[in-house]
């Protein structure tokens, strides 16, 4: 399969591609183009044909993967059977062993929890390489002196510098962050391919999906996203937070030590250990700005902070830095943004 680039594709708890499964597909087509390879998307679930016939616009084949109730793990067990392992090659004696040859040269997943995850299951069992969190994506045609194969950016030392590695063999998985690439149609419908693949023994099995309460938008796909830090100091900062996010009409998100408090869920974290984002509009309220925190953050639009030290290290980011307590600036700010409504 030369050149060929396969998006991974994650599905939202209303059964459609996320914004950033269509990115990927996206990523996986253009790719390709240009690799003079095929483009196809992988969804599975227990009823992929709603979302395979939406990612159907951005790619010219999708491989529906009617997946039972299998958690994350186990589904990348059967990604990984449908890209060409197969379960003699498991073990550490088949470490060296090249990828088998009918693999895609490039696979694409979301730098999300759930894409980390499986990235991880198909590199073991695909004996492919990963880059992780890519800010972007491009086809090298080897006149960099890199075999041909992906050119993967990726922004390092806390937004400092950007690199751009190549896979040695020239093929790999590549996880892409938020916002690498835009989602765009190709303006021909794909084929959807119906897979049956059988997800054994599962080890963990998802039971329910449900959407978070008060959770108005996914925080990697909102346009404004709200965080907040330690300096909340607790629910009645939370409770702040949430009505700013409301009258913006963001999503609430939080740092690593605001979710260690117990005051928010670890699924809203965003930095190193948490959730990527990219949004137009990042609002930190209570945060420093460590660079653990940054790295998940840092490629917002616009950044505005709200802090009532004039030197925490996020003012050298943010593109407003308004020094104050936030229970004298976020009140303020909701009025202000209420009075506007009416
Ligand atoms: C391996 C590793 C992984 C990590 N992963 C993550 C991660 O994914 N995400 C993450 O966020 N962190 C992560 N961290 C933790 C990170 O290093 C920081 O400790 C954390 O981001 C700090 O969170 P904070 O900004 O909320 O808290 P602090 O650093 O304590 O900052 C609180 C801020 O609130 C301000 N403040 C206090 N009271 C008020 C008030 N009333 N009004 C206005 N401002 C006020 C203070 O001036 C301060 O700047 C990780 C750390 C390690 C070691």
């Amino acid at each position: 399969m030369a050149g060929a680039a396969w998006a991974i594709a994650e599905v939202g708890v209303d059964g459609l591609p996320t914004r950033l499964a269509l990115e990927l597909a996206t990523a996986a087509r253009l790719i390709a183009g240009a690799s003079g390879g095929a483009a196809a998307a992988v969804v599975a679930g227990p009823d992929p044909a709603a979302a395979a016939a939406v990612l159907a616009d951005y790619v010219p084949r999708v491989l529906a993967v009617r997946a039972a109730a299998g958690a994350g793990p186990d589904v990348a067990r059967a990604i990984a059977t449908l890209a060409g392992a197969d379960g003699s090659r498991d073990g550490r004696d088949a470490a060296d062993a090249p990828a088998p040859a009918d693999t895609p040269d490039v696979i694409l997943l979301g730098a999300t929890p759930e894409g980390r995850e499986a990235a991880g299951v198909l590199a073991a069992r695909l004996h492919l390489g990963v880059l992780g969190n890519a800010t972007a994506l491009r086809w090298g045609s080897g006149d960099d002196g890199a075999p041909p194969g992906p050119r993967v950016e990726k922004s390092v030392l806390g937004g400092r510098a950007v690199t751009t590695s190549a896979f040695t063999a020239g093929r790999g998985i590549v996880t892409l962050r938020p916002g690498a690439a835009a989602a765009s149609p190709s303006g021909a419908p794909g084929a959807v391919e119906a897979v049956a693949l059988a997800v054994a023994a599962p080890v963990a099995r998802v039971v329910a999906r449900a959407a978070a309460a008060g959770r108005s938008a996914s925080v990697e796909e909102a346009a404004i996203v709200v965080a907040g830090g330690r300096g909340l100091g607790g629910p009645d900062g939370v409770a702040l937070l949430r009505e700013l996010a409301d009258a913006l009409g963001g999503a609430v998100a939080a740092t690593r030590a605001a979710v260690d408090a117990g005051w928010m869920p670890f699924d809203v974290q965003v930095g190193q250990t948490g959730r990527t984002v990219r949004p137009a509009v990042y609002v930190a309220i209570g945060v420093s700005g460590a660079i653990q925190h940054r790295v998940g953050m840092q490629d917002a639009e616009t950044i505005v902070a709200v802090n009532r030290d004039p030197d925490a290290p996020l003012v050298e980011h943010a593109d407003l830095y308004v020094v104050g307590d936030l229970f004298d600036v976020v009140p303020a700010l909701v009025a202000a943004l209420r009075a506007r409504r009416t």
